[in-house]
């Protein structure tokens, strides 16, 4: 290493960004680890100092959004950082408004430095310019990839293959390039059974899950199966050959497992055993989890029910500070369904590691419980064909904070570390 490269670097507090490929598999070679390798030991023969390393491993599925790469840009604004090391150009810029963004950084002198693993892009206009050429291109690539890959779902939609992981009781299958969706020997007659004892027999949920616990039943997981997962199986149609692809309704290819009119029988049944619940002793199950930030007391639950012009009521819980200290505290009430929305919100800005570093083993090893249903939801949610069908964490985290049992809901969202205060319809 020579001595200039050493002058040349020391002013510059690098921040090494590491990210998965969203494209498919042969693309997906380079993976987050190897990424990081790569750079830090470029970096230790360039004399360079990595001030700190960051990856996004969430594919912002959820939130459409890049949380740690929005930090990036804020601590270089910031000063925290003077420099991106970072494997290509395309990692940095998915679209013009990330790229906008680094480039005014560059403008304002914020940021003196860009390095990959074959080029280096400093505030010069050349260099500049050079960089918005390679992103661009990656752009350009990106969008036909797009465009040929929705033409690949459409075709495969209307040959009858509904695209991603089929559901439980069928397995995907692969052979000489040609894919398809086969029943699978082992779940495929339990799920059939299961069709067949709610429609005709009126079993409920709940003596389903005990027979399948019975005969061991499992999940792609091996896992036992989970009463929700029931319910949404109950309500597919893919199990009588039809399935709705963004937006669209496609006769299956694959072979039915029940008919319509079993299926049918066992939607009415499941319709007349929805009896909207009186709601008893209501349960609030984020009181006292929050605080106000106005007067520092803590947040109550409050049901209320309006009258609407028409005659119907409408009915909401609130969540608001206690007043006991002030009673005249201005925090405006929150309702439950956006208090959900900040929790979820703030759980998304977080990564992976810091959740993980803040929860108990027993509470990591209980929300891995609830792994399959996450990932049967997020099946039925996806229209793209990146989603590999796999879940994290994370995702586990934002369904429990809303789905799980109070008390285990209650502890999980104390451990998180996300902001505890509520000020003016956030948390901070
Ligand atoms: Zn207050």
């Amino acid at each position: 290493m020579s001595i200039n490269s050493i002058q040349n670097n020391e002013n510059i507090l690098y921040c090494l960004y590491a990210r998965k490929s969203t494209e498919d598999d042969e693309r997906q070679a380079m993976s987050i680890d190897s990424q990081i390798k790569e750079m830090t030991e470029m970096a230790l023969k360039e004399g360079i100092i990595i001030k700190e390393i960051r990856q996004e491993k969430h594919s912002a599925k959820l939130s459409g959004q890049r949380p740690i790469f929005n930090s990036l840009l804020q601590d270089i604004r910031n000063g925290v950082f003077t420099g991106i090391l970072t494997w290509a150009p395309d990692r940095l810029s998915r679209n013009a408004g990330d790229l906008g963004m680094l480039v005014d950084l560059m403008d304002q002198e914020k940021l003196q430095k860009i390095k990959t693993y074959s080029q280096t892009f400093s505030n010069n206009p050349n260099e500049k310019f050079l960089l918005m050429i390679l992103c661009s291109q990656a752009k350009l690539e990106n969008d036909q990839k797009g465009i040929n890959v929705k033409r690949g779902i459409r075709a495969k939609c209307s040959m009858g293959w509904r695209p991603g992981i089929a559901p439980l009781g069928y397995m995907n299958r692969a052979f000489g390039g040609v894919k398809d969706i086969i029943v699978d020997p082992k779940r495929g007659p339990v799920v059939k059974e299961m069709f067949e004892r709610v429609a005709y027999r009126q079993q409920s949920g709940r003596r389903i899950k005990e027979w399948m616990d019975k005969i061991g039943f499992t999940t792609r997981n091996e896992k036992k199966i989970q009463i929700s997962l029931i319910y949404l199986m109950l309500r597919n149609p893919f199990y009588y050959g039809y399935f709705e692809y963004s937006g669209d309704w496609h006769k299956g290819a694959h072979e039915p497992l029940i008919t319509k009119e079993v299926f049918d029988e066992a939607q009415k049944e499941l319709d007349e055993r929805c009896i909207p619940k009186v709601r008893g002793k209501t349960e609030f199950p984020y009181k006292g989890l929050f605080n106000c930030y106005t007067c520092g007391t803590s947040v109550c639950g409050e049901e209320k029910y309006r009258k609407k012009k028409n005659g119907s009521t409408n009915y909401h819980v609130y969540y608001h500070c206690t007043r006991s200290r002030n009673p005249n505290c201005k925090e405006p009430y929150v309702t439950e369904i956006d208090l959900i929305k900040l929790i979820k919100q703030n759980i998304l800005n977080l990564s992976e590691e810091t959740l993980k570093e803040n929860l108990t083993s027993n509470i990591i090893d209980e929300l891995y419980k609830y792994q399959p249903i996450v990932e049967e939801i997020e099946f039925y949610k996806r229209d793209d064909i990146e989603y590999d069908g796999k879940v994290d964490l994370k995702d586990i985290i934002v369904y429990a904070c809303s789905k799980s049992p109070i008390k285990f809901r209650r502890e999980l969202i104390q451990s998180l570390p996300i902001p505890k205060n509520l000020h003016n319809l956030l948390l901070i």
